[in-house]
């Protein structure tokens, strides 16, 4: 795991599912900032990258609301070529996430500080070497129709064997012991 503790850090107002929240934010790259708790996976997947001299070039990060609303609004205008009027009015999820425009202001992954938009200068086999080293630090492109775009998901980790099921396991297999020595023993 990379070293982020020496990176700048602040904190802003980060929004997920339509909701406002308090976000602490880390820069990983100049300019580059992501949530605190994904900032040493990105850091890590950069520097991977950085050491097969790969250097993407970073479009968009952390996206404060009017950003994000400036964006949506750009997206809006009729005049914006391949937006289907019908999506306009489409749910707010249901507008980034099929069309892959532009999320509805307040459900995008850039602003839980999770998304980076990555540039490759249309070098294909840097970007998928990247997505593939990005993937082992829990890091997907989950739009289809946006190759630049890379989130952070996490690794999935097993929840903790709980304390209680472990109880039960005792329990059982003392009285199956118990058990079978009462069957053998009468
Ligand atoms: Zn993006």
């Amino acid at each position: 795991m990379g070293d982020i503790s020496t990176k700048a850090m602040r904190t802003d107002t980060g929004w997920k599912d339509g909701e406002a929240f308090e976000i602490d934010l880390v820069e990983v790259r100049p300019g580059v900032w992501v949530s605190s708790a994904s900032a040493s996976d990105w850091d890590d997947a950069f520097t991977e990258g950085e050491n097969q001299g790969i250097y993407p070039a970073f479009d968009s990060s952390f996206r404060p609301m009017q950003e994000q609303i400036d964006l949506w609004t750009e997206r809006m205008d009729p005049a914006y070529p391949g937006v289907p009027k019908p999506y306009m009015r489409g749910t707010p999820n249901a507008v980034g996430k099929v069309k892959g425009v532009a999320a509805f202001p307040g459900w995008s992954e850039h602003q839980r500080g999770e998304a980076i938009d990555l540039g490759f200068g249309g070098d294909d086999a840097a970007r998928e070497a990247f997505a593939a080293i990005a993937a082992d630090h829990g890091i997907v492109r989950n739009v289809a129709s946006e190759h630049w775009h890379f989130a952070w998901h996490g690794i999935p980790k097993l929840p903790p064997f709980p304390t209680w099921a472990l109880l039960i396991m005792l329990v059982v297999g003392v009285s199956i012991i118990g058990f079978t020595a009462t069957l053998l023993l009468s």
